[in-house]
């Protein structure tokens, strides 16, 4: 064990989950490659949990950064802050969500704490809709929305949830169904809860899980369930924190894919927008945003430090059109992998959309997870100079692949062909 891993462990929580069996520390990075304490360079394929949205040590958040903060890191909420303002006018119309406000936060939770804070003020009702096997952070309040087992402490939180089927297609009663069918029978089980219930506040769902293992219901599902929702009077929260800025290659939010739903009522956004830096925001309608009737969540949201990073990130994002980048090199890498999948049995299914690409195991032969395979090829991998995930509602045994958005097609065969040996050599 590490002198650093000894220390760790001695004063840091026991849940704070670390990959690897000697746990890695990382010293710097530089484009798609991270360097460890151990001395190795990596191929990034997890893009530090996505929160490294573009490049590691990319010059132009490097410099917007550095000029800022030989300027002011922070003031305060209290007085004016151009950077933020001129951040918010580019997300508020790059949301599609007319009439838009923008509140920013320091992390993913906290923008879907304040979703859950605006929908249930503005209609009164703690009832929440989420979906199995989400993920929407580990506040008091986001646990008791997630609906991924693994990653829910047990929480007293106040706030009703119901949990409502069509976040995973691959697994569970309706997974042999056609799209048609299963968007159908998605709509029959949320008509069916609605009928047994007082109105709820709102649905939130990733558009693709995350946590959950990359997994996404049919294009269309979200419009289906809109205009249920609409004849309700419940709200729709996008919780883009891994689907957004263009990851999923064919659409800038993941919430495009449903396209005939028009956009949700409240986006909440947070990771690869900050490159690093920590940002989290919620874009919603002004009659939503402004049903407060108090003063903003946090001290810090929206520091100049971060909205420098986050303008400088998404000036070089639309630029350099990552997202069509994501959609070629990831569509290519889908490809790639499938190829490697159809000789493997240990591969249940290859799935993904842009860079968001999972790969599901099972125990060859059956349909069961497993875990220890997942592990042992996340062992593999690195060994072989390749970081990627892992996650999965059934005992995280989907591998998961967000490389930085500016992954090259050179570096994309690279990663799958050590990715290839990894799975090969665990069987
Ligand atoms: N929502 C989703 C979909 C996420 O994947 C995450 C983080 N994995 C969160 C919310 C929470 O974001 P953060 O970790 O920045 O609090």
């Amino acid at each position: 064990m590490s002198d650093l891993y000894a220390r760790h462990k001695a004063v840091l929580p026991d849940w704070l989950a670390l990959y690897y069996k000697d746990p890695l520390e990382i010293t710097h990075g530089e484009g798609r490659h991270v360097w460890g304490a151990d001395g190795k360079k990596y191929l990034d394929f997890f893009g530090g949990i996505l929160t490294t949205m573009t490049a590691h040590a990319l010059p132009e958040v490097t410099k917007a950064v550095t000029e800022q903060a030989g300027r002011i890191l922070h003031s305060s909420t209290l007085y004016l802050n151009r950077p933020m303002v001129d951040l918010a006018e580019r997300i508020a119309q790059l949301s599609g969500i007319p009439d838009a406000r923008v509140f920013f936060t320091t992390s993913g939770t906290e923008a879907n704490d304040t979703a859950l804070l605006l929908a249930t003020t503005y209609r009164r009702s703690n009832q929440i809709l989420a979906m199995r096997n989400s993920y929407h952070g580990r506040s008091f309040s986001a646990v008791g929305i997630t609906g991924n087992r693994g990653w829910s402490p047990t929480s007293l939180s106040p706030l009703q949830t119901l949990y409502v089927h069509g976040g995973v297609r691959t697994r569970g009663p309706f997974a042999r169904l056609s799209d048609t069918d299963f968007i159908a029978a998605c709509v029959e089980d949320l008509k069916d809860l609605l009928g047994h219930t007082r109105p709820p506040a709102a649905l939130i769902a990733e558009p693709i899980q995350g946590v959950g293992g990359f997994t996404s219901p049919p294009d269309g599902l979200y419009a289906a369930f809109r205009e249920i929702l609409d004849e309700h009077g419940i709200l729709w929260i996008a919780d883009e924190v891994q689907t957004g800025w263009g990851r999923t290659g064919d659409h800038f939010w993941g919430w495009q894919a449903h396209g005939r739903s028009g956009p949700p009522d409240i986006l909440t956004f947070a990771k690869g927008i900050g490159n690093g830096m920590s940002i989290g925001g919620v874009v919603a309608r002004a009659d939503i945003m402004n049903c407060l009737d108090a003063n903003s969540i946090s001290t810090f949201g929206g520091t100049q430090i971060t909205m420098a990073a986050g303008l400088a990130n998404l000036s070089y994002l639309l630029e350099h059109d990552l997202q069509g980048n994501a959609r070629r090199v990831g569509g290519m890498l889908i490809e790639r992998l499938r190829a490697v999948a159809a000789q493997l049995p240990v591969v249940r299914e290859v799935r993904g959309r842009g860079l968001m690409i999972g790969v599901e195991l099972v125990r060859p032969g059956t349909d069961e997870a497993d875990p220890d395979t997942a592990s042992a090829v996340l062992e593999a991998a690195r060994a072989g100079g390749l970081l990627i995930g892992k996650g999965g509602g059934h005992n995280t045994s989907v591998l998961r692949i967000a490389p930085p958005l500016t992954l090259t097609v050179a570096e994309a065969e690279e990663g799958a062909a050590i990715l290839e040996h990894a799975l090969g050599s665990v069987h």
